[in-house]
């Protein structure tokens, strides 16, 4: 079964509703219909924006898909700060990124906790974008494949073979986070294609459906040819998602040279 392709732009901690709704906007009127043909398009704003961006999607009828950085474990209840995956459904997101590296370095979130994001999202129809990746110590002790398999399965103990095959993994190394530095085609190819072999052991034909995703420092400049290993789905694109010509770009790899 062919994998339809994804480019998921991660704004961090950026943009305020207004400025959504401007990005927005830009995106809806340069992307075309044969853009959402090729592949599926999607941002995921802060909190405070996704209220703006549904109204914006569902009222242009954009074929724009969005989502959230982040979920609760818990549905609702006395958790201050948090937000649901039942809240984030009702607000039309299809996606929730689960166990960003920012968010296991800045909030604790343990392989445990991720797991359960992941439960919580699969349990309101979101589709989790699960990251995993290594720092810059393991890659230089060559463990970044064991290092990201063992993530990958904690993330997923007890997920049913089904719901793997919805999933979306993005393979995010650290080091080539937020930095330019990108892996080469073939480091990320080396990752990517393990990470589906896994999938493939314990979950068998889920393998041939779940996407995975490449995500550090990707632009228009490196994406065609990343896009152009087989394990890779997509992207899961930072900095270059908040500038709405360079997420054009990356999201047209298919039209590059
Ligand atoms: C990210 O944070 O998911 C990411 C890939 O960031 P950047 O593209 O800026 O490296």
């Amino acid at each position: 079964m062919a994998r339809i392709p994804l480019m998921a732009g991660n704004w961090k901690m950026n943009l305020n509703h207004i400025e959504a709704i401007a990005l927005v906007q830009k995106l809806a009127y340069t992307f075309k219909a044969d853009d959402f043909a090729a592949l599926e398009i999607a941002v995921i704003p802060p909190f405070t924006d996704i209220r703006s961006v549904q109204t914006l999607v569902d009222g242009d009828k954009i074929a724009l898909k969005y989502g959230a950085q982040d979920v609760a474990v818990a549905d609702k209840g006395a958790f201050t700060g948090e937000v649901s995956a039942l809240m984030l459904a009702k607000l039309g997101c299809t996606f929730v990124i689960v166990g960003h590296s920012e968010r296991r370095a800045n909030h604790g979130e343990d392989d445990q906790k991720v797991n359960l994001k992941v439960q919580a999202a699969l349990r309101h129809g979101l589709t989790p974008i699960l990251c995993v990746g290594e720092g810059l110590d393991t890659r230089q002790a060559g463990e970044q494949v064991a290092h990201t398999l063992a993530q990958l399965d904690a993330a997923l103990a007890g997920v049913a073979s089904a719901d793997v095959a919805n999933l979306v993994i993005a393979y995010e190394p650290i080091w080539a986070i937020g930095t330019g530095e990108v892996a080469t085609p073939a480091d990320a190819q080396e990752v990517c294609g393990a990470i589906r072999a896994r999938i493939r052991e314990v979950h068998g034909s889920a393998a041939d459906q779940v996407r995975v995703l490449y995500g550090g420092s990707m632009k228009a400049d490196n994406v065609a040819a990343l896009m152009k290993e087989q394990d890779i789905d997509g992207g899961l694109v930072g900095g270059a998602s908040l500038d709405p010509d360079e997420f054009v770009s990356v999201c047209r790899y298919r039209l590059h040279p």
